[in-house]
């Protein structure tokens, strides 16, 4: 997605030959036109895979999620990742290490939420070790539902996640696929 690689290419910081930070547009400051398109671009990608839930993590997937559902037309699900006085029971629950905090945590999703008759469309906005997809998956298949694909806003093509997942046969799509951060510099693999 041309936008999407300029707007990297533009205001994303190589905080390491490993760690992009896109705070000026998707982590922190969110920029909402973007994610309009972005929420476009997943929706075309997967519009004939039968999606009935967006299931993502908080909170940087929130933003693209949101604007994906909007234009599929379907609810979004947020895993939360901290306990919560009103989340406490009938939980889908999985264990995930962060990649950039480097500690495990639960994530948690209530099972009223997700059924059996679900065709799940996972989004993030990173893809690494796949660590975080992995989690989402797990939450999905413990709801007896279906894993329609994932939509990933930037892939970092020179980590295992993706992969890992094609192996287990789950479709990717991502909208930003680089290549390497190294030497400071984004490169794409397209
Ligand atoms: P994974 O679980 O695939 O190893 O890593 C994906 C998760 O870690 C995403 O949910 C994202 O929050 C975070 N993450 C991974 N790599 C990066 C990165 O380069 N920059 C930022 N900002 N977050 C990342």
């Amino acid at each position: 997605m041309e936008q999407l690689k300029e707007k990297i290419r533009r205001e994303g910081i190589v905080l390491s030959d490993k760690v992009l930070k896109v705070d000026a547009f998707l982590n922190h400051q969110i920029d909402p036109r973007l994610m309009q398109q972005i929420g476009e671009e997943f929706a075309r990608r997967f519009r004939d895979e039968g999606v009935t839930k967006i299931v993502t993590i908080e909170a940087s997937g929130i933003a693209p999620a949101v604007m994906a559902g909007l234009e599929l037309g379907v609810p979004v699900i947020f895993a939360r990742k901290h306990q919560s006085l009103t989340l406490t029971d009938h939980l889908l629950t999985a264990s995930v290490y962060s990649f950039t905090k480097q500690v495990e945590s639960t994530i948690a999703i209530s099972t009223h939420h997700l059924s059996a008759n679900d065709r799940v469309l996972i989004i993030d906005d990173f893809l690494a070790n796949g660590k975080a997809a992995k989690g989402l998956i797990a939450l999905v298949q413990q709801a007896g539902a279906s894993v329609a694909g994932l939509g990933i806003v930037i892939e970092k093509s020179f980590q295992a996640g993706r992969q890992e997942l094609e192996a287990q046969g789950f479709r990717i799509e991502s909208l930003a696929r680089v290549r390497s951060l190294e030497g400071g510099q984004v490169q794409f693999v397209d």
